[in-house]
């Protein structure tokens, strides 16, 4: 706690690495590109998942579990999308350990218990699910499928980075099966809304909406849309996708259906997620030198109060603190009281700004007595004295106002991030200089992109739905272009 965080200018990797520790969200594991979730970091997992299941629920879609394991003849059925993912899978091959004959007290795998069939470990659900769905539709009547699954999967990543990419990660796959392609489009986009509206009304963080391009794509899947945020490093990040997979699930696992006519069509099929990067995203879009911010909406922990008093008189101000407390917990607002007599308060202040918790009552008696309270605001960081009698009332609005100042501030950020450019020099120059989204032509081609991200380290993050028809020239080889693309170094 004495230790200063390093600042963002110092050392933004250093600074966020050391925040999602000191802030307690989650520590490394003795597993390489494995992380702990620690209490506090997984409290705020647990209102994004509320919160999203929520919406999942409330556009017709139930929760269900496959296996964490798909057997090798299942996962290579969609030849795409075992390619794509091969070279990131663990792979179960023994189901048995031994004593070791050479080496007391050690184990090994014993050589007998090989399995007959290797087993992935998940790295994505899609074989494992369509397997399933074969016996669950048969008709017409049985579509459309809306499943969601809440889960674990692995995907051996070599550069890992607390939440951002890790090698487990904790995630949602929705996963459904329609009976025309219009639907299962339908259902890509509005789930690529959902999306949208968590990240921009929960998490306070603006979003572009667009589609990958085909290096990008998700591999198995016709079209990959995504939401790509900006951090305040200037880099973007993928905040989620919602793939549309055409009829290719469909036909690997031969799954058919009636039609109304009688006529027997391969599904449509749709798989979207997000994981636990958003968590990374949240910490890296808002927060300080002095710690996270944490939108009202997401912080486990939405009022902190901490008691002011002279050694001995605790328990009488505690006695006074309560029925603000209580107030508040009636507004169904979160709140902690911080008694802790082992602690003095400018440390708990301390502690708590670095925690994001978004609103702090200092109270003492003397104010009380004075009908009053301190209030700061951890996202300006000014400090007020209100007015005891409806202090339940200007914390709630306080919230509101804090949530919205977040997301506002976050968007002006991305907003004066946004350039467009007609020149690779000044493409280049912008990047260098800037960073942030940078709208260029450029001919659509996977080589001149390839190009582009070896010489820059930019991609193309996406195509953005918003952005207009305008006819330009490449800024690399000069070829037509119908629309500038979103180019950005990304996470
Ligand atoms: P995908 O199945 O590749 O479309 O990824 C689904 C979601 O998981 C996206 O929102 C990704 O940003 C996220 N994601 C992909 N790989 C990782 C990883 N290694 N760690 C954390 N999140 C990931």
């Amino acid at each position: 706690m004495s230790k200063k965080l390093p600042t963002r200018a110092e050392d933004y990797s250093l600074w966020y690495n050391d925040l999602v520790k000191r802030a307690g969200l989650a520590e490394n594991s003795a597993v390489r590109g494995c992380m702990v979730i620690k209490p506090y970091g997984y409290a705020i997992w647990e209102k994004m998942q509320r919160q999203l299941d929520d919406m999942f629920k409330r556009t017709g879609h139930e929760n269900a579990y496959f296996p964490l394991f798909v057997p090798k003849s299942l996962f290579e059925a969609e030849e795409k999308n075992a390619e794509g993912f091969a070279k990131e899978c663990a792979v179960v091959t023994h189901y048995r350990l031994q004593t070791d004959p050479d080496r007391p007290g050690k184990l090994r795998v014993d050589p007998a218990a090989k399995l007959e069939e290797e087993l992935v470990v998940r790295p994505t659900s899609e074989a494992i699910i369509w397997s399933t769905y074969k016996n669950w539709i048969q008709s017409y009547r049985d579509l459309p499928l809306l499943i969601n699954q809440w889960a674990n999967v692995v995907r051996w990543e070599m550069r890992t980075r607390l939440f951002l990419r890790t090698a487990e990660f904790l995630w949602q796959e929705g996963h459904t099966a329609h009976a025309t392609a219009e639907e299962a489009v339908a259902e890509t986009r509005q789930m690529l809304d959902v999306y949208a509206e968590f990240a921009e009304e929960h998490m306070a963080l603006p979003v572009v909406k667009g589609v990958k391009t085909a290096n990008e794509r998700f591999a198995g899947a016709e079209d990959t849309y995504c939401i790509e945020a900006l951090m305040q490093d200037g880099k973007a990040l993928q905040a989620g996708t919602s793939h549309f997979l055409g009829q290719n699930f469909a036909k690997a696992f031969d799954v058919q259906f009636a039609t109304k006519d009688g006529a027997r069509e391969y599904v449509w099929g749709t798989s979207w997620g997000v994981s636990t990067r958003l968590m990374g995203a949240l910490v890296m879009a808002h927060s300080d030198d002095e710690g996270l911010v944490l939108p009202p909406k997401l912080a486990p922990i939405q009022v902190v109060i901490v008691p002011i008093y002279k050694t001995g008189e605790l328990d009488a101000l505690m006695e006074r603190i309560r029925p603000i407390q209580q107030g508040l917990i009636a507004r169904g607002i979160s709140v902690k009281v911080d008694a802790r007599d082992t602690e003095r308060p400018g440390f708990k202040f301390a502690e708590w700004e670095l925690k994001g918790v978004p609103v702090r009552l200092a109270v003492g008696a003397r104010d009380l007595d004075a009908g009053t309270v301190e209030v700061a605001r951890r996202d300006t960081k000014q400090k007020m004295t209100l007015p005891l009698a409806d202090i339940v009332a200007a914390v709630d609005q306080l919230l509101n106002d804090i949530q919205a100042n977040i997301y506002q501030k976050a968007r002006a950020y991305r907003d004066d991030h946004l350039t467009r450019v007609d020149s690779y020099d000044e493409f280049k120059q912008v990047l260098d200089e800037k960073g942030g989204f940078v709208l260029a032509h450029y001919d659509g081609t996977s080589e001149t992109e390839e190009r582009i991200k070896e010489e820059t380290k930019a991609t193309v993050r996406c195509l953005a739905l918003a952005e207009p028809d305008e006819d330009g020239t490449c800024m690399v080889t000069g070829a037509p272009s119908p629309r500038r693309a979103y180019f950005a170094r990304a996470y």
